[in-house]
Order: structure tokens, then sequence, then C-alpha cells
């Protein structure tokens, strides 16, 4: 059972995907049944977007909203019992490594949880689709936009190759985490695939020794810079990738993706359904680093 149980991905009922329920005193007293030592609560943060506009199930930034979440996090920060952070789940945009939170917005917040929603821009493809085949995969065969935007991006793809692409989302991670000291997590990482598999790139086809090779940099850098591996209680194809990242010194964290305190989608009060399914692969697990706030800590030791 681990012993410092930790929850950094807890999102907050002004995101619209997020229940009602889940305001700062609904959240911290759940967290107290759990027994959670630090909790980091999160919003949305999508700067851009494909296409510059709304994407599929992805809002763009609302100022005001960010600047409520943030006032009202701080203030409850101030009265919670544990350290209670203040953060925004946002996209690796390019493989370059820029992401979908910057100037203010990060200067505000404690930590990014850093997710792939869609596909980022890479070069071995030189575009970002207009499209997300899993989310709009019953859109797309009547959606005749949608399958010609498919089958170009299909067709790109099938040139660059599954390696290719693979490499090109890992540098991504990489810049991403040596450009934005406050990554504190690549969330919902599964084996790392999920991505290139929601966009029906065939990655499973490749040995798994060569996805664990192509990961391995990826691996070596969050073991050092200290960032973490989030794991939801899903299924994993590979877990030998889990596997060679935490012999890598890769340190691992449980959520649940909480969307609701309990009953709805992505429960916080399963939390420990997913530290369980962490254990079961006998994986590290850690928390976030200390130094990865610039500014002032939201929480003081009494
Ligand atoms: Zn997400
Ligand atoms: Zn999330």
């Amino acid at each position: 059972m681990n012993p410092y149980p930790v929850d950094y991905h807890i999102h907050y009922y002004l995101d619209s995907c997020a229940g009602p329920d889940m305001t700062c005193e609904n959240i911290g007293k759940e967290a107290g049944k759990l027994g959670l030592k630090e909790i980091g609560i999160v919003k949305h943060c999508s700067e851009t977007l494909p296409g510059g506009k709304d994407f599929v199930s992805w809002h763009l930034l609302r100022e005001d909203d960010f600047q409520t979440f943030i006032r009202e996090v701080r203030a409850f920060s101030e009265t919670s019992s544990i350290p209670v952070y203040a953060g925004v789940e946002s996209e690796l945009v390019s493989e370059d490594g820029t992401i979908a939170v910057t100037g203010s917005h990060y200067e505000a917040i404690d930590h990014i949880m850093l997710s792939v929603h869609y596909m980022p821009l890479m070069e071995c493809i030189g575009y970002q689709p207009l499209i997300h085949p899993r989310a709009q995969r019953n859109r797309i065969a009547d959606d005749r936009s949608l399958t010609a935007e498919y089958d170009k991006w299909k067709e790109a793809a099938s040139r660059a190759g599954t390696a290719a692409i693979i490499e090109g989302l890992v540098r991504g991670y990489m810049n991403a985490i040596r450009r934005n000291k406050k990554i504190c997590a690549c969330s919902h990482m599964y084996d790392g695939l999920l991505p290139i598999r929601d966009y029906d790139v065939p990655c499973d086809d490749l040995p798994e020794s060569d996805l664990i090779a192509i990961f391995e940099p990826l691996m070596r850098l969050m073991a050092q810079e200290g960032v973490l591996w989030e794991l939801l209680p899903e299924k994993i194809v590979h877990p030998a990738i889990l596997r060679r990242a935490d012999e890598s010194g890769v340190r691992f964290i449980a959520a649940t993706d909480a969307h609701s305190i309990t009953g709805g989608w992505g429960n916080l009060s399963d939390h420990w359904q997913a530290e369980d399914f962490l254990a079961g692969f006998g994986l590290h697990t850690g928390k976030m680093r200390e130094d990865i706030f610039s500014g002032i800590r939201p929480f003081r030791m009494p």
C-alpha cells in the first residue's frame, strides 16, 4: 500500500467536463477520507487547439474562468491541512516542445499535467490533422469532410512510418519537459502509446523491444528531471514499457482523472483502485518535486 498517496489530476467544476460537485470543499473532504497526502486541482488550459477553435472535446481557455479557478483554489489551500496545488492539464502542441500554457497563465500555476489529447505537430508529417479519429469514430463514416481529412492524415502517416511518428511524440515530450520546468507529470500515459493508437497508427505491430528502445531517452529524462508517469486504472498493452521506465528510475503516480467525486465518470472516490492497479505492476510511486514552483508555494508547513 502506497504510504504517500497523492493525486495531482483532480478536475474542477469550472470546466464543463467536470461535475458540479467538484468544488474545493468537496474535493478536500474526499481527499481526507481517502488519506491523500497532497492534492493538485487542475483547470483544463488550452490556449490553442488544432484549427484555432474548440476542437472535438476540448475548449479554448476562457480567461475569467482561469482567474476564478486560481483565486478559489489559492483561498482553499490556505485553510487545508494538506498541500493543495493549483495547476493545469494542458497539451503538447508540437514536437519542438510547445505546450498550450504560456506567459501569465504559466506564471500563475504550480504544476502542469502534460497530456497528449490530439496529435501534436510533427516534423515527419508536417501538419496537424483537424480530426480525432477515436473521438470522432462514429462520425467519420458519414461526414465526407472528416473522411477526407482522415484519409489525408493516414496517407501522410504511412509515408512517415510508424517508428518516426512514435519518435516524434517522444521528442515532443522531451522538448516540453526541457522547456517547461513546471511539468509535474505526463498524464494518462498508459504505456506511452495511447495517442498513437488513437490515430490508428499500427504501433503494436512493432517488436516490443523496439518500442522500449524508442521510449528510453524519455524515460531517462523523466527520471533525471523528476517528472512523474501517471497511470489510470485502465488496460495496459505493453507492461514491459512501464517496467523498463521503472528500472530507469521513473516514478509513477495513480489517478482516476477525477471529473466527479463519486457516481460519475472518473471518480475521485475510486483513487485507491488506481493505486492498487499501479501496485499490481510492482512500480515505484513518487511525488511532485518540491523545486517545481518558481513562485509562492501554495502551502507552508506550520
Ligand atoms: Zn486528459
Ligand atoms: Zn484530465
